[in-house]
């Protein structure tokens, strides 16, 4: 499922995608389907074809990281190739994710959803949202978290 977001990354209109193959185990886990094996596979094409239908966004947001890491890279690649002016963005649900995710992506969101912890837009989260400066990879990466307090928002996917 795609759709226009612009509270998931803070200044931008995102286009957020869902993928299957969800590697977290949240204990409240609010899409229990994104982790079986559904769905097709994302192409650079599908990319291409979503992007020219929603004009005007300027991120691409992948919803989940799925199971196949080099299919996930080629994808962030194809964005910032094909697509100069777009940022490229995904939420994971796990602690931490691989040095090639932190250098390929301009935004992560690691955690995974904790009830008790709460939200992104709630201060006691566990989860943080990252933007990272090009070319630095993890050693670039400053946390953004906090822009979900301040401005109050509610990041509308929920919990992941
Ligand atoms: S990351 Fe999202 S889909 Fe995966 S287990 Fe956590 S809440 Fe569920």
């Amino acid at each position: 499922m795609t759709s226009v977001v612009i509270e998931e990354i803070p200044d931008r209109v995102t286009l957020a995608v869902e993928i299957s193959n969800c590697q977290g185990n949240c204990l409240g886990c609010h899409s229990p389907f994104l982790r079986e094996d559904i769905g097709e596979e994302l192409t650079p094409a599908d990319v291409d074809k979503m992007i020219a239908d929603n004009f005007g966004v300027n991120c691409f947001l992948l919803l989940g990281e799925g199971k196949d890491l080099e299919a996930l890279l080629g994808i962030a690649r194809h964005v910032r190739e094909a697509h100069p002016g777009i940022d490229v963005a995904l939420y994971s649900g796990r602690e931490d994710v691989d040095d090639s995710i932190w250098e390929a992506f301009d935004y992560v969101k690691v955690g995974p959803y904790i009830p008790s912890a709460g939200p992104l837009n709630n201060p006691t989260t566990n989860q943080r949202l990252y933007r990272i400066s090009r070319g630095q990879g993890r050693a670039g990466a400053e946390d953004i978290t906090s822009r979900f307090w301040r401005r109050g928002i509610d990041p509308g996917w929920g919990p992941e």
